[in-house]
Order: C-alpha cells, then structure tokens, then sequence
C-alpha cells in the first residue's frame, strides 16, 4: 500500500498527480507562502498571483528551451476548443490544412477544422486500423498548406511520435495532450502545440498553447475576442479571469518536473516505465499482446489484449481488487489498456507486472 493508503491509479485523464505536488498543495491549503489565504481566494490581478503565473510561463520556456519567440498561454475550453480556434485563426479563406488522421482525437480535430474550411487527410490510418504511425514517404502534403496538424500521442489507440515529419516551411502544429513534457524533443520544430492539463501537467481546467510569434503574426483578425491567439497573447492570458488554481497547480508539477532532472529525467523514467511493461509483454508467449506495432508503440498509453474478453473483464475486475484502477481500455477499442504519464511512478508498473504474472499463472 502507498502513502496515505492511496492505490496505483492507471486512470487515463485526469490521471495521477505527483504525491510531491500533492503535498505541496496541502501545505500552502490555509495560507499561500504568507499571502494570507489559498491561491483560489487571490485576485488574479494581484501581484502574489502574478508572480505564480509569471513563473509558470517562464517554466514552460525552461523545459522546452524557448525563447522570446514564442508565446506561453493558458486557456480554457480544453484541448477540444483548440481543435476549433487553430483552423478558425489559421484556416484562411484560399488555404487548405494538412492532417495527420491517426486516431480518434485526431478524428475530432479534423471534424472541427472541416467546419471552418478545407482539409486535406496527408495521412489515413484507417487503412491500416491505427496500427502504426506513418513515416515520412507516406505523407501527402499540400504545397503552401495553412499548417500540417498531428497528434503526438494518440492516448486510445496508444501510438506515438517520437520523430515528427518534416513539413518543410509549412508550419507544425501538435495536440500533445497526453504526451508533454514526457521526454525530450525540439520544440522549435513546431509553430504552435497545445495540450490540455489533466494527463501529464495538472488538474483539468486550463490548457496549454504554445505560438511562435511569426506564425501568431499570420492569423486571422475580426474574430470573436475570446477566440483570437492575440487576444490572449495581448493580455499574457489575463484578458479574462484565467483558471488560477490550476495553472498554481501546473507550475507545482513542472517544478516537480525539473526536480526530477528536467525533461531528460523524467525521460530516463518514462523510458524505463515503457521498458518495463512492453518487455513483459513481449515474454509473456502472447498471452498479454500489443495491439499496435513495435516502432509506433506509446510510452505513456499502452494498448493490450488477453486471449479472450471473458479473461480482460476479470483481468480488470481483479486488478482493481489489488489495488490497480483505471486500466480499462476505451470503448472503442476494449481491451486493457495502461496508462502511466509522468506522475505514475517505476514502481507501480513494476507492481503490476506482478500482478499479470500471477494473473498469466493462474489463467493460463
Ligand atoms: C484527452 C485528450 C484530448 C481532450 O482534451 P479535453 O481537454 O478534454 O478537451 C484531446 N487530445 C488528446 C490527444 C487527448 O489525449
């Protein structure tokens, strides 16, 4: 059992949060670092609020490398709005926007981008049933396209980049919800990625959204103001009331993230959490098996199967039973699935890896 008899949590978002963060919170609950009272009951135009928001913005360019180049912002409305304000700053009148369709969140951003303007599919996976990401010859890019949009991680299939495709001067964009801050990567490459909070960096309520500058220069003007890049960029995402409490809570995790040895630590983990499970998954003489291919496989979603349902329903029931929740996979797909993002711990998939083993012995 772990501190304060909490349990493994698999969950797939919101997930786990660091137990360090956790205390954290705890700590300052009653009174902010002598504000007085809890970051919640601050006016976000004070200057003890602004200094937490300042230092959160200057984190993420720490982590990521940036420079004055680009713009650090807080939204609300989650990833899935930013599925909507990329083709409505971006998608111009005469334009047309790549997209990478690699699963069902990517199916989601193309679905709103088609409300607003022309797509082009510079990828189908359903032709090979999202069993593996594409490679760059397999890429059909637009010439001159508004942008080329993937998604870094695609958290039900359980596929993810780890070499993005080379657009030429056509500007990236990422959704990278479920795999931020999880290793490292040049962050340069990319004109604009955006990422809700609540897999690897905080609560839910706030997302993520990354411009560079140049490409912020190129959207459109005339848009309703809460739904215009420089709106926010204008106002350092003051223009309106912003989620105090949980970009508080983000800056505590990505505090936590450079306590861990910056993205390069929290690599080495992620690598050896992936490790660890794929390589018994692997032995396992395919009782356990992947459902995607080796070179696209995720390190923080991974999708797999048992022999037959019967056997994944009990497997699920039964983990639970132990102390492992969250592992059941999505809807769509079935199956387990294991998600570990950044605050679940090497131990608790070691832990489980016991827990298939005895599970493999006795069903066998
Ligand atoms: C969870 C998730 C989303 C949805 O995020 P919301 O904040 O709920 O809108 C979008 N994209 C990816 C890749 C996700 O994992």
């Amino acid at each position: 059992m772990q501190a304060y008899n909490r349990i493994w949590n698999f969950n797939p978002g919101p997930a786990a949060l660091p137990l360090e963060v956790l205390e954290q919170i705890h700590k300052d609950w009653f009174n902010h670092q002598g504000a007085g009272m809890n970051v919640m009951e601050m006016s976000h135009r004070g200057k003890e609020y602004e200094a937490i928001h300042n230092r959160t913005v200057a984190l993420v360019k720490q982590l990521l490398g940036l420079g004055d180049d680009y713009h650090i912002l807080f939204l609300q409305g989650g990833a899935s709005l930013q599925f909507a304000m990329l083709p409505l700053n971006f998608l111009v009148e005469g334009k047309i926007a790549d997209y990478l369709y690699v699963g069902d969140w990517s199916k989601k951003a193309i679905k709103e981008a088609k409300i607003i303007g022309k797509v082009n599919l510079a990828f189908d996976g359903e032709e090979t049933k999202f069993i593996r990401l594409p490679r760059q010859g397999d890429l059909k890019l637009t010439r001159g396209a508004a942008y080329v949009h993937i998604t870094s991680n695609e958290t039900i299939k359980g596929t993810e980049f780890f070499t993005f495709p080379d657009t030429d001067d056509v500007p990236l964009v990422a959704d990278m919800s479920s795999d931020i801050l999880s290793h490292r990567f040049d962050a340069k490459l990319f004109s604009l990625i955006y990422a809700g909070a609540q897999k690897n960096l905080g609560p839910s309520g706030v997302t993520l959204v990354i411009i560079k500058d140049k490409f912020l220069q190129s959207a459109r003007d005339g848009l309703p103001t809460m739904l215009s890049y420089k709106t926010h960029v204008a106002e350092n995402s003051l223009y309106n009331t912003p989620p105090t409490f949980a970009i508080y809570i983000m800056n505590l995790v990505m505090q936590w993230i450079v306590d861990k040895g910056g993205l390069e630590g929290i690599e080495r983990a992620n690598r050896a959490k992936a490790a660890t499970l794929y390589d018994y998954i692997d032995s396992s003489d395919g009782y356990y098996k992947g459902t995607v291919v080796k070179d696209s496989r995720s390190w923080m979603n991974a999708c797999l199967r048992l022999p037959n349902e019967e056997l994944e329903d009990k497997f699920i029931k039964e983990a639970k039973a132990a102390g492992f929740i969250g592992l059941k996979g999505h809807r769509s797909v079935g199956g387990v699935r294991v998600s570990m993002y950044n605050a679940v711990p090497l131990d608790a998939i070691k832990d489980l890896v016991g827990f298939m083993k005895e599970f493999k012995a006795k069903n066998g």
